[in-house]
């Protein structure tokens, strides 16, 4: 089964994808992840895209495409994409990937999430420069290193509020229209993705159909 999770930026797409991993074994690709190892690398594509992404921009369809193609080129199932498609061109083209090798996108749950509150967790988020773990600084549980592997915990540079509410912008315009693309398809489900983790994990997982 290959899910698609939608969502503003901050709407948990991340949190509940490393959920589906840890819990049902399911392969976890973030284009977000892979951009920022290509950064971290320093390659010369993380060279081209730094800036961009950093100031809240997309990376362009075909190098997203190509760091997605070659992360998923030895699975083609049991796979959340997380972060991708981000835009209609890129959800064309997984479509036509996916078939090819005889698979298809089974599920696409949206992650619906109030504005105000997606403005708060972006600018509150702490990742762990470790193991990447993600974390909030409001949550009553909330430590100062990762509690998973003592890490040192870091903002995203693209984090920042005028960087933040850039990218929803960029996603009301650029993924926005994904939703009526993806709406039709039976395996459309809409989850409200308010609550802490483990309340919207619950609802995930009943949306999907997962036994507990
Ligand atoms: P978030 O969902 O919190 O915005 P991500 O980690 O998914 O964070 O993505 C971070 C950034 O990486 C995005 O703002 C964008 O610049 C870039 N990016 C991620 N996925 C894509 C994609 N599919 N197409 C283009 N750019 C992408
Ligand atoms: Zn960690």
């Amino acid at each position: 089964m290959n899910i698609i999770l939608l969502g503003f930026p901050g709407s948990g797409k991340g949190t509940q994808a490393e959920l589906l991993k840890q819990r049902y074994g399911f392969m976890h690709v973030s284009t977000g992840d892979l951009i920022r190892h290509e950064i971290a690398a320093g390659t010369l594509l993380g060279k081209k895209i730094e800036l961009l992404i950093s100031q809240g921009n997309l990376a362009s369809d075909e190098d997203t495409v190509n760091l997605l193609v070659n992360a998923i080129k030895h699975r083609d199932n049991d796979i959340v994409f997380d972060g991708f498609p981000r835009t209609t061109a890129q959800a064309e083209v997984l479509d036509r990937y996916l078939k090819q090798h005889g698979k298809k996108v089974d599920e696409v749950v949206l992650l619906s999430t109030r504005e105000d509150l997606i403005l708060k967790r972006l600018t509150s988020r702490r990742v762990c420069a470790s193991c990447g773990g993600i974390y909030n600084t409001y949550s009553p549980d909330y430590k100062e290193i990762c509690v998973k592997c003592g890490g040192r915990l870091t903002i995203r540079p693209d984090d920042t509020l005028e960087s933040a509410k850039h990218r929803l912008e960029v996603f009301k315009k650029e993924t926005q229209p994904l939703i009526s693309y993806y709406q039709q398809s039976a395996g459309f489900k809409k989850v409200d993705g308010g609550g802490s983790p483990e309340e919207v994990f619950g609802e995930v997982v009943k949306a999907l159909g997962l036994k507990k």
